[in-house]
C-alpha cells in the first residue's frame, strides 16, 4: 500500500509558481544571489524540506540544504538538486523543477515512512547563473571545494562587494571553505533539469538521460584588411575585412554541421569603420563551439582555426585569434546514466540519451562525486525567457522517474 504514493505533478507545479513570486521585478521573474527575494525563496524551500521530513538550513554561501537520514543516522548520501538564482526575466522551471522535484521524492518517502540505507540531501543551490557577480557556478563550486576567494572581491552592478554582500545576508564571507564537502560524505549527485532545447519534444519523449554537460571553447577573431572607397576599388583589387569574416562564418557552420552533438555559433560580429560607402577595413567576431567529447571540441576548434587562416592568407588579410574561455566537458558517469535509463525503462519509455549543450551545476559538483542528470522536455526548447513552459505531467513523470532511480540507488562499487 505505501508504495503506491507517488510524487504530485500538482504540488510540484504550485511551488514553481510559489518560487517564481518571490522576484526583484513584479512583472517578470529576476532573483539573483543573496538578494532579498532569494531570501524568501530560500523560506520557502526550508519550509517544504521540513514538511518533507527532513532537516533544513543554509550553508556558509547561502546554499539551502536539506537531509533525510537514512536508517543509520549520518551515512553519506546521494545529493540532489539544482539552483535557486534566475537569469534576468527568466522562466519558472530552468533549476527550480529540480529542487522542488527532489524534495517531493522525499516527501513521498516520508510519507511512505521509508529509510535507505543512504541518507538523501536536497541542495538549492545559491548561484548558478552568475547574474550578479559575472562568475557562475559559486554555491556548487564552494561545495565541492573549489570556490575561489578571490571572487569575494568582485563587484555587483551596484558595486558591493560579495564579500559586504555575504555579510548583508548574514553569512561570514571567511567560512565559505565550511561549505565544501568531504568526497567520502557524498555517494553520487543526480539533478533534474528542464533540457532547454528541443531535442526530446522533436522525438515525442517526455525525459531523457543526459551524457554529459557539454565542454565550450570560446574565440574572438580580428581580420585587418584595407578599408577603400566603395565606388573605386575594383572587386579583385579589394582587401575586404568583412566579406573575408562572412566566409570565415560559413566555415564554422559547415564545420559544426559535419558531426552529430557539435554546435558553433557566431553570435556577434562587428565591421569598422561601418559606412554604407566604405569598404569595411576591420572585421571582428566571436566563436562558440560545444561539444560533449573534448576531443572532438578541440579538433573542431583545430580545423576552425586552420580554415580562417586558409580564408585570410587567399583573401590576404591579416587575423589574429585569441581563445577567451575554454570549458572542460563534465561527462555524467556511465554507471549513474545506466541506473536513470533503467527507471526510465521502468516507466514504459526509452532511454533516450542526450547531452547537455548548457551549462549546470554538474559542471562543479564532478569535481566532488559523480554527476547524474535526468532531462524533462521543454516547450519549443524555449529557456532564459519568460515564456519557459513544461507541463504538469512532465514534472509528475520526471519525479517519479527520480525517485525510481533513488530506491533502486546502488552507489558505484
Ligand atoms: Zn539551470
Amino acid at each position: 500500500m505505501s508504495g503506491s504514493l507517488q510524487p504530485s505533478g500538482r504540488r510540484i507545479w504550485d511551488r514553481c509558481e510559489a518560487l517564481a513570486r518571490c522576484s526583484e521585478d513584479p512583472g517578470a521573474l529576476t532573483r539573483v544571489f543573496l538578494s532579498q527575494e532569494q531570501r524568501a525563496a530560500n523560506e520557502l524551500v526550508q519550509a517544504w524540506m521540513r514538511e518533507a521530513g527532513m532537516s533544513a538550513g543554509l550553508d556558509a554561501i547561502g546554499n539551502v540544504v536539506g537531509r533525510y537520514e537514512g536508517s543509520g543516522v549520518g551515512a553519506p548520501c546521494l545529493m540532489l538538486g539544482s539552483h535557486l538564482d534566475t537569469v534576468r526575466n527568466a522562466g519558472k522551471y530552468d533549476g527550480m523543477l529540480g529542487v522542488v522535484a527532489a524534495i517531493d521524492c522525499v516527501h513521498v518517502l516520508h510519507e511512505r515512512n521509508a529509510r535507505l540505507p543512504f541518507a538523501i540531501e536536497v541542495v538549492g543551490f545559491a548561484d548558478e547563473e552568475g547574474v550578479r557577480f559575472g562568475a557562475t557556478l559559486l554555491g556548487s563550486r564552494a561545495i565541492a571545494g573549489t570556490f575561489d576567494p578571490k571572487l569575494l572581491d568582485s563587484r555587483d552592478g551596484a558595486g558591493m562587494s560579495m564579500r559586504d554582500a555575504l555579510t548583508a545576508f548574514g553569512l561570514d564571507p571567511d567560512n565559505v571553505a565550511q561549505a565544501a564537502r568531504r568526497r567520502s560524505d557524498v555517494l553520487a549527485y543526480a539533478e533534474i533539469h528542464i533540457e532547454q532545447g528541443p531535442v526530446l519534444e522533436a522525438e515525442g519523449l517526455p525525459v531523457g538521460v543526459v551524457t554529459a554537460i557539454n565542454g565550450a571553447t570560446r574565440l574572438a577573431v580580428e581580420i585587418e584588411g584595407l578599408a577603400g572607397h566603395a565606388g573605386t576599388v575594383p572587386m579583385p583589387l579589394r582587401r575586404d575585412a568583412l566579406a573575408a569574416a562572412a566566409e570565415c562564418v560559413l566555415a564554422i557552420e559547415s564545420r559544426c554541421a559535419g558531426e552529430p552533438n557539435l554546435v558553433g555559433t557566431v553570435g556577434r560580429i562587428e565591421a569598422a569603420p561601418g559606412a554604407t560607402n566604405v569598404i569595411p577595413g576591420q572585421a571582428r567576431f566571436t566563436i562558440d563551439v560545444r561539444a560533449p567529447r573534448d576531443d572532438q571540441r578541440r579538433q573542431a576548434v583545430t580545423d576552425i582555426e586552420a580554415a580562417i587562416a586558409a580564408i585570410c592568407t587567399r583573401r590576404n588579410v591579416k587575423v589574429g585569434i585569441r581563445r577567451t574561455h575554454e570549458g572542460m566537458t563534465a561527462t555524467c558517469a556511465p554507471w549513474l546514466q545506466d541506473q536513470i535509463g533503467r527507471a526510465i525503462e521502468a516507466e514504459g519509455l526509452p532511454a533516450r540519451r542526450l547531452p547537455s549543450g548548457a551549462g549546470h551545476d554538474g559542471m562543479a559538483i564532478v569535481d566532488l562525486v559523480d554527476i547524474g542528470m535526468l532531462f524533462v522536455r521543454c516547450e519549443g526548447g524555449v529557456s532564459h525567457n519568460p515564456l519557459e513552459a513544461i507541463t504538469i505531467e512532465d514534472a509528475e513523470l520526471s519525479a517519479r522517474v527520480l525517485l525510481r532511480f533513488i530506491e533502486h540507488f546502488q552507489p558505484a562499487a
